[in-house]
């Protein structure tokens, strides 16, 4: 079952925190794209976190059909079944949902609660309610019910407050630089009306992390936001706290990465760059290649042409920066497969 069923997805979870390592979760589009990630995940012995937002499901699913839900039940269905005999766990998740879209969540717990009836497990481990943009109090009240839900089958919710930077598809923005940080009160709130349902959840507390590569000194990244949140939780809350998520992870120093994992981060996820080390090599490619790509008839080459011959090279290019990921995020050879 290398996709790993709640009790297994908690073990892994528990040993993130203990041995103080995250595990990235790569934003993927297609088969190829996740192939990368499971290649890297295999290769070094690692779990890790495969996730789709919206619109890579949309994109699986192909134009004729351009469907969220029905491209991410096929993704995950293919991961399933690829990875049984990986010899490591990879966790199914899905990205940044807003409330308007919440029916794609809906939909996809549908989904699990057959495929559990079925076949003994959900679809996914955890699907992501972005209710950042929303007030607080709004935000939680959408989160409750939805949490409740999730319980149930053993899936876990993550939720937001405050509002990571920069650009991502499906993700709330803001102009106000003072939304980038959550504050430990915006913490505490939340830990107050989710602890008591006793259902599994991870927090996207932001400390001015943006997606996208950022430009230095744009926003100034603090982590020490998440290290005097958590305290603050743990306080009040006899010493539990938040299983945390990184966004916009790419671009970070690698310090900053790892002063997270002191404050309870176990899951970075990972898009920009895992985006741009899949191009680099088809642009390589094609621009090296250029009058044999394009021409089908006298001097074209089939082998340059057939889309297998630059997709290798990209799933190979993506493959070695999860392994980065997997190294920064102190992640590398810590299956607990066995
Ligand atoms: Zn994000």
């Amino acid at each position: 079952m290398p996709v790993p069923n709640s009790k297994k997805y908690k073990e892994i979870l528990k040993n993130c925190r203990e041995k103080k390592y995250a595990l990235p979760a790569i934003n993927v589009s297609s088969m190829v794209t996740a192939n990368a990630a499971l290649a890297a995940f295999a290769e070094t012995k690692s779990d890790g976190i495969i996730q789709f937002s919206l619109g890579a499901g949309k994109f699986a699913s192909g134009s004729a059909v351009n469907s969220s839900v029905l491209g991410a039940v096929t993704l995950a269905e293919h991961i399933h079944r690829v990875s049984k005999d990986l010899g490591i766990y990879v966790a199914l998740h899905t990205d940044h949902c807003q409330a308007h879209d919440i029916q794609f969540v809906k939909d996809l717990l549908d989904e699990s609660k057959l495929r559990l009836e079925k076949e003994g497990q959900t679809l996914f481990n955890g699907h992501m309610f972005d209710g950042s943009a929303l007030p607080l109090k709004e935000n939680i009240e959408i989160a409750v019910p939805l949490l409740k839900s999730c319980g149930e089958l053993g899936i876990i919710l993550e939720v937001e407050a405050g509002v990571v930077g920069g650009e991502e598809e499906g993700a709330a923005t803001t102009d106000d630089v003072s939304k980038l940080y959550t504050s430990p009160e915006d913490m505490l709130y939340v830990a107050e009306q989710l602890f008591p349902l006793e259902a599994d959840f991870m927090f996207a507390a932001t400390f001015g992390n943006v997606h996208g590569i950022y430009k230095p000194g744009n926003v100034k990244l603090d982590p020490s936001i998440l290290k005097v949140g958590q305290e603050a939780v743990r306080e009040k809350f006899s010493g539990n706290d938040f299983n945390l998520v990184f966004h916009g992870g790419s671009g970070t120093p690698v310090e900053q990465i790892r002063e997270t994992l002191d404050y309870g981060i176990v899951k970075m996820n990972v898009d920009t760059a895992t985006q741009f080390a899949f191009s680099h090599p088809i642009a390589k490619h094609m621009n090296e290649n250029f009058d044999k790509v394009i021409d089908a008839s006298g001097d074209g080459s089939k082998k340059l042409y057939d889309p297998r011959s630059y997709m290798k090279k990209a799933e190979a290019n993506m493959k070695d920066r999860v392994i980065q990921a997997l190294e920064d995020l102190q992640c590398l050879g810590k299956t607990i497969f066995n």
